[in-house]
């Protein structure tokens, strides 16, 4: 079955390029566009796999994976944090924060939904290939 993946995003041109690429290969989609809309849908919706700008409006990045960390019943995916923040550091703190993975933006979108499905268990996988 293919994974159902949740993103949360404030800025409009990366969340609809990143929908578009996951959607493209293959995946359901579900979009946030701040941070305490994304932490409830993701209690409520129990996404497979969960990729999180850091700086958003309302509740950040941070405040999002401290949110469901503090949830008894939330069953822990994959969370990959989508950034600006690329300056030596940031990378490290995302990873400290609970983060999976950090990747800077702006991504690239030849390798992302590669760098996005390394960290889905095969089963998940929807196996499209886009060329570019
Ligand atoms: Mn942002």
């Amino acid at each position: 079955m293919r994974a159902r993946i949740l993103i949360i995003e404030d800025d409009s041109f990366s969340r609809d390029l990143v929908k578009f690429l996951l959607e493209s290969a293959g995946y359901g989609i579900l979009v946030a566009e701040d941070g305490s809309v994304g932490l409830a849908l993701a209690l409520e919706h129990k996404p497979d796999l969960i990729i999180c700008d850091l700086q958003m409006p309302v509740l950040s990045g941070y405040d999002v994976i401290r949110g469901l960390a503090k949830r008894p019943d939330w069953r822990r995916v994959p969370l990959i944090a989508v950034t600006a923040f690329s300056m030596r550091g940031d990378r490290e703190k995302a990873l400290a924060a609970g983060f999976d993975e950090h990747i800077s933006k702006p991504i690239a979108p030849e390798h992302f939904i590669a760098q996005i499905e390394s960290h889905l268990p095969e089963a998940l996988r929807a196996g499209r290939r886009l060329r570019y």
